[in-house]
């Protein structure tokens, strides 16, 4: 089992802690800014062992020097199709690492769509995904098609329903407001907003969360049912095919009316 800590940073990144048992060593993911990182690894007297990052975007990929200044040994993975600074070890799909310092092993998936090289880290149980799939959402699409983030989605829906879903950003409530007018009497969806609700009025996150139930609420997985289509269908005036139509057609919605 892995322990993961959240650091807070910006105004609503989380950059994951993996930690060994004992606590003592740590892999850092996605860290967009070092200071935060630095205090959590003084605080607990943790030795950082390796980076990951999934994208390159600044937000993610912000704090890699200002760590390796601190540790200038650290191995940094990341994607092998993206051009980030610092990388070590250039991963693709298929790929399979070893988390130096911690007993677990990563399959890389790639997961095209919000950028072009985004990668994605699954083992121990967890993923670690970016800003792939959030909870109740998914990224946008700066560097994707429709089509390439409908196959990443559906790559990630495929993992195992207890796979905790590890995204980099709080946007649970406003995902599931959005979420809401897809599927406004989905009752699994309505579960989860008093869930988050209550998790963020105690200042808590609402992630990581299960991957069944990002299945059962999530409009952006939810591509295939009937709902979602009948929804997606509507909003755009014609009868859309499940899979990519639907997706491609709920993601234009959400960037048009919401974000
Ligand atoms: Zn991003
Ligand atoms: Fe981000």
């Amino acid at each position: 089992m892995l322990n993961v800590a959240p650091v807070r940073a910006f105004q609503d990144n989380y950059i994951w802690l993996l930690e060994d048992a004992p606590g003592r060593q740590a892999a850092i993911v996605d860290p967009g800014d070092a200071r935060p990182v630095l205090e959590a690894l003084r605080k607990g007297n943790v030795t950082p062992t390796a980076i990951l990052i999934t994208h390159h975007h600044g937000d993610h990929v912000g704090g890699v020097r200002g760590l390796l200044a601190h540790y200038p040994q650290l191995p940094v993975f990341g994607p092998a199709g993206e051009r980030i600074p610092s990388l070590t070890q250039r991963l693709q799909e298929g790929d399979v690492i070893t988390v130096p310092g911690l007993n677990v092993e990563f399959r890389v998936l790639d997961v095209p769509g919000h950028t072009a090289g985004h990668i994605a880290y699954y083992g121990g149980g967890a993923l670690f995904c970016g800003d792939t799939v959030f909870s109740v959402g998914c990224g946008r699409l700066f560097e994707g098609s429709p089509e390439q983030m409908h196959a990443s989605l559906s790559k990630i829906a495929a993992l195992p329903g207890d796979t905790l879903v590890y995204c980099a950003h709080e946007y649970t409530l406003d995902n599931i407001a959005f979420a809401k007018w897809v599927e406004p009497e989905n009752p699994d969806l309505l579960q989860r907003e008093r869930e988050a609700h209550a998790l963020r009025e105690q200042d808590q996150p609402t992630v990581p969360s299960r991957l069944d139930v990002e299945r059962r609420t999530n409009p952006f997985l939810r591509f295939d049912e009937p709902t979602v289509v009948a929804a997606a269908s509507a909003f755009a005036g014609k009868r859309l095919r499940p899979g990519a139509e639907v997706f491609g057609t709920v993601r234009y919605w959400k960037d048009s009316r919401f974000d």
